[in-house]
């Protein structure tokens, strides 16, 4: 199994070069699923792998727009429509300037596994653009937003293909993007999720990926019979994951210490109650700040900028129990991984996307500690959306008691699904192996099912 899992790597490199983020997460679902290829040979021969490797659709388009003097800007755009075996195209869009074809199509690979982990019916996909919202003015935003959305339109449809938000797109982007389709499509449907609550959104949404990734991880903790009551967190990221982790932290009884952006990090040896968090939400929401300024206003708190020579990141390198990554992806290193073990870190809850590079994603199975990767602890924003999904075609809205409470059961579920396949095909406790299994027989059977397409 370990030949053909090499062979069918170099020939995913082969054929997708200088796509270095969509190799890794392929190798690392591959690893996993030589596990059940050697139960279900069937799998193998009708290619199923092979035929999730390659996307359904790619499509990049050109995004010019005009800034505020006047001047012609070019940017491109993308949409990966990755596998629609057990449901529409559905994943985030993502504005960074680091996006291109490999970073998405490593993105709407995953999405396909996590997707089929919440068990609502969602295909796989994702999509951007190399556009930066950083230091553009809302007008600017605005008009990039639709000539994304004049391109973009004729390839979604709230039964073929349903967008959300990811880095660099929030609640704003949505609404601007949501208003160009409306326009476009002479239709009012439930095209992308994330919206405002007052035009079809579902409550919980903006909180649900942070909350859902603090609920695996006390999913994970209720394994060995305990609580996040009074456990240090590490927490990365400021944006909308990290904002709602520290919030469910708190809510649990935790105390989180940490937060970053891509210009440094923050240490907060007293904490970061909520009155804090609300500080945060405000810099980052409305004044579109940097973190720097918490350690300005408050003196408990330590500011470290962001130095590309140093080898580790300082911010996983503090005594803590827990850490919750909800940044971006390989932000932590072998380096990094280390030093969280050294520091007595025993709960690892993934909010953002691969974010930890593959040897320390071994140095943690190694020390068999308490690891949820991206694809299952960071599910519930998607399963979230799902649920916006399902009121949007119902034209009906759920309380926020009842959104939580399916986020819950969801996250429950997964942390249940992931344990059980896990323990299922040799390897308990490791739920890597379980969140990538499990996810692929969903899609796999779905795929046996519907014949060679
Ligand atoms: P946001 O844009 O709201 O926040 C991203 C945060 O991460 C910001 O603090 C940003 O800092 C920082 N960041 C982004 N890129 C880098 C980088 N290259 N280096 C250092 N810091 C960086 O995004 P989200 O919170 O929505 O997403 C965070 C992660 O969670 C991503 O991996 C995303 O894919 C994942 N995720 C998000 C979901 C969602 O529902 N939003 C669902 C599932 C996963 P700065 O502002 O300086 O760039």
């Amino acid at each position: 199994m370990a030949s053909y899992v090499a062979s069918l790597m170099e020939e995913v490199k082969a054929k997708n070069p200088a796509e270095p983020e969509f190799h890794q997460a392929v190798h690392e679902v591959a690893e996993s699923l030589a596990l059940v290829f050697e139960k279900r040979p069937e799998y193998r021969s009708a290619k199923i792998l092979e035929r999730i490797i390659e996307p359904e659709r790619v499509i990049i388009f050109r995004v010019p727009w005009v800034n505020d003097r006047g001047e012609v800007q070019v940017n491109r755009g993308f949409r990966i429509e990755m596998n629609s075996a057990i449901g529409p195209y559905k994943g985030g869009l993502r504005f960074h300037p680091s996006v291109n074809l490999g970073l998405l199509k490593f993105l709407a690979f995953e999405q396909v596994f996590k997707n089929a982990l919440t068990t609502l019916p969602m295909g796989g996909g994702k999509g951007g653009s190399d556009f930066d919202p950083k230091g553009k003015s809302d007008m600017e935003v605005m008009r990039f937003c639709q000539s994304f959305m004049i391109e973009l339109f004729r390839h979604i449809g709230p039964d073929t293909d349903v967008p959300a938000g990811d880095i660099g797109v929030g609640g704003r982007e949505i609404g601007f993007l949501f208003g160009q389709y409306k326009r476009l499509a002479n239709e009012f449907t439930g095209v992308l999720t994330g919206k405002g609550l007052n035009w079809g959104g579902s409550l919980i949404r903006p909180q649900a990926t942070g909350y859902g990734s603090v609920y695996f991880a006390a999913e994970m903790l209720g394994t060995r019979g305990e609580t996040l009551e009074g456990k240090t967190c590490l927490v990365s990221g400021s944006g909308n994951v990290a904002q709602y982790t520290v919030e469910k932290i708190l809510d649990m009884g935790g105390k989180p210490v940490t937060l970053s952006d891509s210009t440094g990090y923050v240490f907060d040896d007293a904490g970061i109650d909520r009155d804090k968090l609300a500080f945060v939400m405000d810099l980052k929401n409305q004044r579109r700040g940097r973190i720097k300024e918490y350690a300005e206003k408050y003196k408990s708190a330590v500011y470290v900028d962001v130095d590309p020579k140093r080898d580790h990141d300082p911010l996983w390198d503090h005594k803590a129990d827990c850490a919750f990554p909800s940044a971006t992806q390989n932000e932590i290193n072998a380096k990094d991984a280390a030093n969280l073990l050294k520091n007595g870190v025993y709960v690892v809850s993934e909010g953002a996307n691969m974010p930890t590079v593959p040897e320390g994603v071994l140095q943690f199975l190694d020390a068999k500690i308490l690891y949820g990767p991206g694809k299952a602890a960071n599910a519930g924003g998607v399963a979230t959306s799902g649920l916006e999904m399902s009121q949007n075609s119902m034209r009906f809205a759920w309380s926020r008691e009842e959104v939580d409470q399916k986020l819950h059961t969801i996250m429950k579920n997964i942390h249940a699904r992931c344990a059980a396949v896990a323990q299922e095909f040799g390897t308990p406790g490791n739920y890597v192996t379980g969140a990538n299994i499990a996810g692929f027989m969903k899609v796999a059977d779905a795929m046996l099912d519907q014949g060679v397409v």
